[in-house]
């Protein structure tokens, strides 16, 4: 057992349950044993050895002044790390307690300006299914504070997507739930620590929450939802366990309903790149397109307007409203932006406060930015901005307010303090008479030590005469040796040295204790009077929060103006019918990148469902996300990316395109797109936007087609959302005959002499072929394999190897009884080493459907849908190859080598393998049969 300070200190490790202990030991913080090691690992710190009592300790130490840095370093990379202070016990010993305990949740200094957030999760109490889920997020470094109550594990995931947190408290029966916290794992990148299940207890985090904001605002915020509140009251106890100190600065606590939002799941924010791209980058994101804010406030506002878009139009409205006077008030909202650009981010600031974090600087940053705020009437009160709701947003203001502790704040504080607290020059002259009183006697100290040397030159005809002062010696006056034996006899000697000696005397010393004691009572008191102030400073967070608020508004709403401006976006008219209806729209972030084509899109009440078919690489992904942003932008109180926009408002958004980051995560991609088709399913309404961008290719293709065909009668039928659906299925651009709001459009190509231009132009109407070979061209893939896709191509056009059918199909009545298909499907083996074909429309089985489709990648050779009822057993084309069917004769003809390759094809999903890939293997078998 370790004694000494080593015990110590693993006595406190084994009190915190945080993963590493910095505890202090005079001016050093030392970690030491394991926690030495790690800390040297991971930020490279080196490593001695303590020796305790006959052991050997490894230890590591950062000076205290350096401790934030190191700190918060490992913070980052998700420990959790406690701060030990010494302090002196009545006895005058040494004793440490643990004070802090810095969390990925709960730090202050963070290295960037984006919001970071503390969440915490509670699970309904009952065998519910999944849910209701209570969550709440705390950004302590701004005091932003919400919660509300989800309905299942897929809402609160796509809640905790929406905030991203940088630590996650999970509830006791969360905590217990692998699969839920499993994939709230693999959601996010922050920390999951597990905090005292008692703090999620509803009598205890309601008294929490009672404690912080008094009974009438948890009455008046409508927090009557226990689950909201148990979510709230665990942030609340995490916070003061940690002793971030910021509890102060929680002023407001904000409970939001999904009647407020609209819906945007997991997926969708990943699928539509909001934030981020596909691949992770904030770059080439909808956020990084549109902002132009100056403020990190400002900008931290928009991102969230743009992930937590809203449904009540008198917001939206107020917002466009803002933005339309700001857009086309150039020169107003230039001078507006100049200012906003001098704001230092009050919200930040004001935890800074109440945390006691903050400095001299800092309260002289809170000045000059309240001193912004009259700057900023005069930029929006006489411009072409004084009617626009920019003036009610300054208004929220309480200027009156901010002018006192502006001046309050300007009386007291030194012009250029210095960065350390203490020491002295933080406080202006004439602020404290007591203080003022020390300093003008510290100073006469001073000046009469400073004159000392001259004066004793002069009265003692000394030459060589000079007064300092160091550590061991104090105050003292040296005088050069060659005149050392000329000096009067009250010098008292106390030291020689090569070529002086050192003296003092009683009056000298008299100075000596006078200034010391003057010194440390002048510190104590300005640091004093200085915490007083920051403390009232820290009593008006509420104050610093909205004009935080205020500039961060102003700041969000020049930057849509900005870009509206810049790029030429119009004002959506927001309507409550369900209508989308876009002229010469643009895709807001690949507009910035091509030329882009605009084209135009109109979904109703006639009109609520269509089907985009095209070449790939055409464009149909771009139109439908296009549609999918406007529609965001529009909730967000944005202008859009068209000549005009009429834009119904949705309750929710959801899109579901190809899968290629799960297949990165390696989960099946079939069974994660189901999943994701039927929460579609499930969640939308008639008033949600529903986006589709192939169904149905991660299985063979007559289940993709049935699966593809049952879902689109069902969002027609029965959820009767605005869908808009692209497909290489070309069978189900038949459904437009069948299903009376479905209509067909397509991507027009323009193809001469076999080349093909992509025109980018949608129209109405379905497109007739595919042109995946011509793509693989353009990727470079070699000129023979091309050449030989095209000629494999034409054969299957000629031959008309396969129909594409299915016309038949689909429930007219909409009552989802099938009538069957016209029955007489050809079915051929297509010879690769031919490049003909064989046999007919018999129960063939083996590649049957696969091997034509493996030739021609295009969606027009895709056997026909006809896979229905009596059809069903001899179209099935997944039918194992040389097995079952070895009695075949067409099958025993084959050489070993020519049925592996054709087990080989049947193996293949060729709706979901790339085209390059698809023809390099072709290659590939057809070098086989040679
Ligand atoms: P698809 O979904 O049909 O395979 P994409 O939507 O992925 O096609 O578009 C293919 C390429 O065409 C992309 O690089 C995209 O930037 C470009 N593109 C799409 N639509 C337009 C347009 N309207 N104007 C200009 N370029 C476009």
């Amino acid at each position: 057992m370790a004694t000494g300070i080593v015990g110590e200190f693993l006595d406190l490790k084994a009190e915190t349950d945080a993963d590493v202990l910095a505890m202090q030991c005079g001016d050093f913080y030392e970690f030491f044993a394991d926690d030495a090691e790690l800390v040297a690992d991971e930020l490279d710190l080196s490593v001695s050895q303590k020796s305790s009592h006959g052991s050997s300790y490894p230890m590591a130490g950062v000076p205290l002044s350096e401790l934030t840095p190191y700190v918060n370093a490992l913070v980052e990379r998700g420990y959790r790390v406690a701060v030990a202070d010494q302090y002196e016990t009545e006895g005058g010993d040494h004793a440490r307690e643990v004070v802090r305990v810095v969390t990925p949740g709960t730090v202050l200094e963070t290295s960037d300006d984006d919001a970071r957030y503390l969440a915490a999760v509670v699970r309904a109490d009952g065998d519910g299914p999944d849910g209701p889920y209570g969550v709440a997020f705390a950004d302590v470094t701004t005091g932003r504070f919400l919660t509300t109550t989800v309905a299942d594990g897929g809402d609160l995931r796509a809640e905790l997507y929406r905030f991203d947190p940088a630590e996650v408290l999970p509830g006791p029966r969360v905590r217990n739930d692998d699969g839920l916290l499993g994939a709230v794992r693999e959601d996010l990148s922050g920390r999951v620590t597990a905090f005292g299940a008692e703090a999620f207890a509803a009598g205890r985090a309601q008294h929490a929450v009672r404690e912080q904001f008094g009974r009438e605002t948890t009455d008046s915020v409508g927090l009557d939802s226990t689950l909201a509140v148990r979510a709230a009251g665990a942030v609340l106890s995490y916070v003061e366990e940690t002793g971030a100190g910021v509890l102060a600065s929680m002023t407001r606590l904000t409970a939001y309903g999904a009647a407020d939002r609209v819906d945007v799941d997991a997926t969708t924010q990943r699928n539509l790149e909001i934030t981020e791209t596909m691949r992770g980058d904030a770059d080439g994101s909808l956020f990084d397109t549109v902002d132009h804010t100056v403020t990190a406030a400002g900008g931290r506002l928009l991102s969230e307007w743009l992930t937590r878009p809203r449904r009540d139009r008198e917001t939206l409205a107020d917002r466009l409203d803002a933005v339309e006077a700001l857009a086309s008030a150039a020169l107003a909202r230039d001078r507006l932006r100049e200012v906003l650009g001098d704001a230092y981010d009050l919200e930040r600031l004001a935890a800074r406060t109440t945390s006691g974090s903050a400095g001299a600087r800092e309260l002289l940053s809170i000045r000059d930015t309240l001193t912004l705020l009259p700057a900023l009437a005069d930029a929006v009160d006489d411009t072409a901005l004084a009617d626009s709701p920019a003036v009610a947003v300054l208004g929220r203001v309480d200027r009156d307010r901010a002018t006192a502790l502006r001046e309050e704040l300007a009386e007291a504080l030194a012009e250029d303090p210095p960065k350390a607290k203490k020491g002295g020059g933080l406080l202006k002259e004439g602020y404290d008479d007591e203080l003022d009183g020390l300093i003008e006697r510290h100073e006469a100290v001073n000046s009469w030590l400073d004159g000392l040397a001259e004066r004793e030159k002069r009265e003692h005809g000394l030459s060589h005469v000079t007064v300092d002062r160091n550590k061991t010696d104090g105050y003292y006056v040296q005088v050069g040796k060659s005149v050392a034996d000329q000096v009067p006899e009250h010098y008292r000697e106390i030291k020689t040295l090569k070529n002086s000696k050192r003296f003092v005397t009683d009056e000298l010393a008299e100075k000596e204790r006078e200034v010391l004691r003057l010194e440390e009572a002048r510190g104590e008191l300005e640091y004093e009077l200085f915490e007083e102030l920051r403390e009232r400073v820290a009593e008006r967070a509420e104050l610093l929060q909205d004009a935080g608020r205020a500039v961060a508004e102003l700041d969000a709403l020049a930057s849509l103006a900005t870009h509206a401006a810049r790029r030429d976006w119009t004002r959506p008219a927001l309507t409550d019918e369900r209508r989308l209806d876009v002229e010469a729209g643009r895709h807001p972030v690949v507009e910035g990148t091509t030329d882009f084509v605009p084209n135009d899109l109109r979904l109703d009440a006639d009109r609520g469902f269509l089907i985009v078919t095209g070449p790939n690489m055409s464009g149909k992904s771009t139109y439908m996300r296009q549609a999918a942003l406007i529609q965001l932008l529009a909730q967000a109180g944005s202008f859009v990316p068209a000549r005009a926009a009429e834009v119904g408002l949705v309750d929710g958004i959801y899109t579901r395109v190809g899968a290629l980051d799960e297949l990165a995560q390696g989960r099946s991609t079939f069974m994660v797109e189901m999943q994701e088709l039927s929460n579609i399913l499930h969640s939308a309404t008639a008033d949600s936007l529903v986006i589709l961008d192939e169904v149905g290719r991660g299985t063979a293709t007559y289940d993709g087609i049935s699966i593809a065909w049952a879902a689109t009668e069902y969002l027609h039928n029965e959820v009767r959302a605005r869908t808009l659906f692209a497909t290489h299925y070309h069978e189900l651009t038949t459904l437009a005959d069948h299903l009376p709001r479905v209509e067909n459009v397509h991507v027009a190509v323009d193809e001469r002499d076999g080349e093909v231009t992509f025109l980018r132009t949608v129209r109405d109407g379905p497109t007739n072929r595919s042109y995946g070979v011509h793509v693989a061209d353009l990727a470079g893939v070699p000129d023979p394999v091309v050449s030989r896709a095209d000629e494999v191509l034409d054969r299957l056009r000629e031959e008309k190897a396969i129909e594409a059918r299915g016309g038949s199909r689909g429930g007219e009545s909409g009552d989802g009884e099938r009538s069957g298909g016209d029955g007489d499907t050809q079915q051929v083996v297509f010879d690769l080493s031919s490049g003909s074909f064989a046999g007919d429309g018999s129960d063939s089985g083996p590649g049957s459907g696969s091997v034509s489709r493996n030739g021609a990648t295009a969606a027009e050779s895709e056997p026909s849908a006809a896979a229905t009822d009596s059809d069903t057993a001899t179209t099935e084309p997944r039918a194992a190859a040389g097995e079952s069917d070895a009695a075949d004769p067409v099958e025993r003809a084959l050489d070993a080598e020519t049925r592996a390759v054709i087990a080989e094809l049947s193996d293949v999903d060729v709706a979901e393998t790339p085209p390059v890939e698809l023809l390099s293997r072709v290659q590939e078998w057809q070098e086989r049969l040679d």
